[in-house]
């Protein structure tokens, strides 16, 4: 039962239901809420409302499997894939929410008994972090729940002097709910690289972030004062590939039973023998966020949610390409895809026609560009003298071609190549100063630039917040 995800995730719910937890479907990657977060990227998004007492439930606990994209915005994963054993553009966020029900205590030692009981992970595997002024939350993992002095690390504020990007206060914005997070790390073995949290080497792979859990405890006023919540709350958040990951008893998110799968059928169509191959690993993470998109409405576009969906279907089409696709193959992974995740998430069977069909579209209409995009970009790095890509090249290829600078961006990288992104940036300003001319627009065309800078590099940040920026899960 547990070594499926599909398993795993029945038991996650049916452990917290137990506990008086209101099971809640997941909700959409398009956030009904608010309109000025991109993609739903943690599981509490939906119940922000009730955070914030704008909102109330029948019930003040409950569980959830939400699926999230993190590929855009503040939290953008898109270059993490296909690099890491841990990052997906799209994944499914377990979780356990208290709507000032219980509170810090309570929250430990559900996530204890669920690892170490529930699924019997062996207690000297696993590693916890605190907020480094956390004193109670210390004391509970250390006498109570019986965790190590040297196993519990405290966590800080991100500092401009660390080098690394550890973070363990958790905000809603500049004003609201804020307070302590404590994670839960599980350590994949000496044989991989990577350092504990905290340390330098703490984005390697040996030990990962399996589980977050979030301590409500303050309101931060305008002043920067922290008054204590008179009810506190507190949410959590569990990738379900890592923890299916480990009870597979592999190392890597790409080798658990969904991905296997989605991996083997891309190997089939694309006639690749080797199924460690990074690119299929990128397809196989393409073709979830880009399915559900669609199934949550999303259609590709030039411009905002549509725009991210398309970059992230055109790169999977570039992966495939580079794997000697001769013809279309992208949109006949829905099929597995189904298979694998349609019992779970009822819309995709539904939609699966239409998912097929609209990325069958983007297929076709990019397989006509890319190959003499890709042609160019071929001939001229064969030239190319230095490793830095001319801005003006990535212009052309992005304006003739439409070539989304991050695919140039991301073959560079497999090139160990650098972009001029100065240049770039001139182009697209000075091509923008040409098309306001013609339309008599004379805006500050600087700031649409470096919009547009940003939504091209950067990923995309447009409908973010300005003042009181929604930063979830800032650790
Ligand atoms: P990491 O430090 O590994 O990037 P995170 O701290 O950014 O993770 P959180 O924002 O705390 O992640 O999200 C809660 C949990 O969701 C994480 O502990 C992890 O299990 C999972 N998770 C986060 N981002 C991803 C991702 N891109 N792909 C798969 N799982 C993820
Ligand atoms: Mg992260
Ligand atoms: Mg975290
Ligand atoms: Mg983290």
């Amino acid at each position: 039962m547990y070594n499926t995800t599909a398993g795993l995730r029945q038991a996650f719910l049916d452990f917290f239901a137990d506990k008086q937890h209101q099971i809640v479907a997941s909700s959409s990657l398009v956030p009904g809420n608010d309109p000025t977060l991109l993609f739903t990227n943690a599981g509490m998004v939906p119940f922000k409302d009730v955070f914030l007492g704008a909102e109330s439930r029948p019930y003040t606990r409950a569980t959830s499997s939400q699926r999230c994209v993190r590929a855009g915005g503040k939290h953008n994963d898109l270059e993490n894939v296909g690099y890491t054993a841990r990052h997906h553009t799209f994944f499914e966020m377990l979780g356990n929410f208290s709507f000032g029900d219980y509170f810090k205590q309570d929250a430990m030692s559900f996530a204890w008994e669920f690892l170490t009981k529930e699924l019997k992970l062996p207690e000297h595997k696993l590693l916890v972090t605190v907020y480094e002024s956390d004193g109670e939350a210390f004391d509970y993992w250390n006498k109570v729940i019986g965790v190590p002095a040297e196993k519990i690390i405290r966590i800080g504020d991100k500092s401009a002097d660390k080098k690394y990007e550890s973070d363990n206060f958790w905000s809603m914005g500049d004003t609201g709910p804020c307070g302590p997070c404590s994670e839960i790390f599980y350590d994949h073995g000496e044989h991989i690289w990577g350092g504990p949290p905290g340390s330098p080497e703490e984005d390697g792979d040996r030990f990962i972030e399996i589980w977050n859990l979030v301590f409500m405890q303050f309101n931060r006023t305008a002043d920067g004062v922290m008054h204590p919540l008179p009810k506190p709350s507190v949410d959590t958040g569990m990738g379900i590939e890592r923890i299916s990951a480990i009870m597979q008893g592999v190392h890597s998110n790409y080798e658990i039973d969904i991905f296997q799968n989605l991996i083997k059928a891309a190997a089939e169509l694309l006639n690749v023998t080797d199924l460690e191959n990074k690119s299929l690993r990128v397809i196989a993470d393409h073709i979830r966020s880009c399915s559900f998109l669609i199934v949550d409405g999303v259609m590709p576009s030039n411009e905002g949610r549509g725009y991210v969906l398309r970059r992230i279907i055109r790169r999977a089409i570039r992966h495939g390409n580079k794997l000697g696709a001769s013809d279309l193959f992208f949109h006949l992974l829905v099929k597995t895809l189904v298979k694998e995740m349609g019992a779970a998430f009822p819309e995709l069977t539904q939609k699966q026609a239409i998912v097929e069909k609209m990325l069958r579209i983007e297929e076709v209409q990019f397989a006509k560009t890319l190959e003499r995009g890709l042609a160019l970009l071929e001939s001229s790095l064969a030239e190319l003298k230095g490793t830095v890509i001319p801005g003006e090249l990535v212009f052309k290829l992005y304006d003739t071609y439409g070539f989304p600078a991050d695919l140039t961006a991301d073959i560079a990288r497999e090139k160990e190549l650098t972009i001029n992104e100065e240049a770039f940036d001139a182009e697209m300003a000075a091509q923008r100063k040409m098309s306001q001319a013609a339309s008599g627009f004379g805006a500050d065309y600087n700031d649409q630039v470096k919009s547009e800078h940003e939504s091209v590099f950067k990923g995309y940040d447009n409908l973010e917040y300005s003042a009181t920026v929604v930063e979830l899960f800032k650790n």
